[in-house]
């Protein structure tokens, strides 16, 4: 037998047993004759201990263990005489009079503790050992409950967890896909699917009435630290709903996994329709956890000598509580160049200091007096020692700079409290994006989200300029600033679904080519439906408080779409490229 008991498990009541435990050698100390190991195991760290007076073999052995060896041993329970108070084995040793080595280690490339001195490369080419490490092996358990506190929710509220394929044909969620050569259909490739989205609606048409999925969605996509070339989506639809009842669903699921997971009960959660997030916050997901809502000046900062101001389209800004005597010249220039780094691209800062005094210091003095400017600070219900930073140019741009500066002093000023969930529907989102450079509307969900009732008439008729007016039964659920899900209500209707593919440029046979399954779905009684999808691995992570999904994917790739452990992707043999008749020499020449 290898253990009675787990490295987490002994306490102070255990005290006189005889024990047998298995683990690896986590670090050992040695004290004249007494030689102390610590024992981990994926439940925790017990103490071990080797008397030299008691077995002087053995504690010579004992001596002779390296890092990463996977030890068994025999002993008896015994209180310490020098507690460990942060560890729940702390109260007791182990003192062991029979050891054997399992298994003996190369000493590894970096320190398995919490805080390791292992770059991100080398951690994923060892990420067995990487996951050795407490933080990680945490992450990936986390996951795990979260996803079975996802089903049992799901289940009770009568949804079908439906598998649906990997091998399919391209789905259109805005990115590139991954192919498969077919090896039968020779010259033909499967694309691996960017969501489950045809198949779910699909199951809609089916009369499966709700159906979910915690499924891997893949989008070749350039990646960061919150995306990865495969992820999981908890994916969802359902028949007969409106858009009210899908948000009361999903509010409802992702109120119970705040609850099971952290003990957090989630207080309703407040809707924002997009067009008022832009204009508040220019951003489609605004971080609720603190306030430095955008205020605009068109109607009270034009019509002076400041041709900046006069000739932009939008002034705005946002009031940073109490900076005024924080930001030295030197600060304002610091902060006004790193706005205008080309990741963020401003022009310039104006910046409006409230003094105590009642008077103010501005970077604009010389167009604007005291009066101006207290109109400007009265629209920010700013007060003396706050400051305004403030943004002109064109719409749009301007307010995603601002999106930037709003987030970077939220930082700076340390305005966001560890541990608080702000979550938030944003609403009402745009039925179609216009895109300058390719000419072309492109659908700003995917192309099977249903216009509003209301706007289907105009969807129908309307011109070009309707076109970009119109409005979505499509959502987000943001929590803190990042996006943790989205979806819409659907089209079920042959025809409109049709007119949409004409909007985005599809001729009718493209449509049919790529969606004839699903046009064709239509014609035999699709009811009204609607879905979402969750993000899984960042609803880990943004339950706890991290801006990188890596560690909660037991796998990850690199920044390159490596993946550093396997070393994929990998050229692959002769043979079988002759079998899929693909000609590599024929490929680079071409
Ligand atoms: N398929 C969509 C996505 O991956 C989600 C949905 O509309 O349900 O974003």
């Amino acid at each position: 037998m290898y253990r009675t008991h787990n490295c987490g498990a002994l306490r102070i009541e255990d005290v006189g047993k005889e024990v047998t435990l298995s683990g690896w050698l986590q670090a050992s100390r040695d004290f004249g004759g007494m030689t102390f190991i610590d024992l981990r195991d994926r439940y925790g760290i017990t103490q071990l201990v080797f008397n030299a007076e008691d077995n002087n073999e053995l504690a010579e052995r004992a001596q002779k263990l390296g890092r990463e060896f996977v030890l068994k041993v025999e002993g008896r329970v015994r209180e310490r005489s020098n507690k460990n108070p942060n560890r729940p084995t702390g109260d007791i040793e182990i003192e062991v009079h029979t050891l054997s080595i399992l298994n003996e280690s190369k000493v590894p490339p970096f320190t398995i503790e919490d805080d390791t001195d292992g770059g991100d490369d080398l951690r994923m080419k060892y990420r067995y050992l990487d996951i050795r490490r407490a933080p990680v092996k945490e992450s990936l358990i986390f996951r795990s409950k979260l996803a079975i506190e996802t089903r049992k929710y799901l289940s009770e509220q009568n949804f079908v967890e439906v598998e649906t394929p990997v091998l399919i044909k391209s789905t259109p969620e805005g990115a590139r896909d991954f192919v498969v050569p077919s090896r039968m259909n020779p010259g033909q490739f499967y694309a691996l699917p960017q969501s489950p989205q045809t198949f779910k609606q699909i199951l809609m048409v089916a009369g499966m009435d709700r159906y979910f999925q915690i499924v891997k969605c893949f989008r070749d996509e350039d990646l960061r630290a919150d995306r990865q070339p495969e992820f999981t989506q908890i994916d969802c639809e359902m028949a007969f709903v409106t858009q009210e009842e899908i948000l009361n669903t999903f509010e409802g699921l992702t109120k119970h996994l705040f609850k099971s997971m952290k003990g957090i009960e989630l207080p309703d959660f407040p809707r924002m329709d997009y067009d008022e997030a832009i204009r508040l916050y220019g951003s489609d997901k605004p971080d609720l956890r603190f306030g430095m809502q955008f205020v605009e000046l068109n109607d009270v900062a034009k019509g002076k000598d400041f041709s900046v101001f006069n000739n932009a389209e939008l002034i705005v800004g946002i009031c940073a509580e109490g900076q005024a005597e924080t930001y030295s010249n030197k600060d304002i220039k610091k902060l006004t160049e790193w706005m205008q780094r080309p990741q963020i691209g401003a022009k310039g800062l104006v910046y409006v200091k409230v003094n105590a005094d009642g008077t103010f210091k501005s970077s604009v003095g010389k167009f604007y007096d005291d009066a101006d400017l207290k109109i400007w600070a009265d629209k920010f219900g700013a007060k003396a020692g706050d400051m305004l930073l403030i943004l002109s140019g064109e719409a749009e741009k301007t307010r995603k700079q601002l999106n930037e500066l709003r987030l970077e002093m939220g930082r700076r000023m340390d305005l966001i409290q560890e541990g608080d969930f702000k979550p938030l529907w944003v609403i009402d989102f745009p039925l179609l994006e216009w895109d300058e450079e390719s000419e072309r509307f492109h659908a700003m969900h995917h192309p099977f989200t249903s216009p509003k009732k209301e706007d289907v008439p105009r969807m129908l008729t309307g011109d070009h300029e309707t076109m970009k007016s119109l409005r979505a039964d499509a959502y987000d659920l943001v929590i803190n600033g990042a996006e943790i899900g989205g979806g819409s209500i659907r089209i079920h209707d042959r025809a409109l679904q049709s007119r949409n593919f004409d909007l985005l440029g599809f001729s009718k046979e493209e449509a049919l080519a790529q969606f004839g399954f699903l046009l064709g779905a239509f014609e035999y009684g699709a009811p009204p439906h609607g879905g979402i999808a969750f993000g899984f691995d960042r609803l880990c992570a943004v339950m706890n408080g991290q801006s990188s999904i890596r560690d909660y994917i037991a796998f990850p790739k690199n920044n390159q779409g490596r993946d550093m452990m396997i070393d994929a992707p990998a050229s692959i043999d002769q043979t079988q490229l002759d079998e899929l008749r693909i000609d590599l020499q024929k490929e680079m020449s071409s």
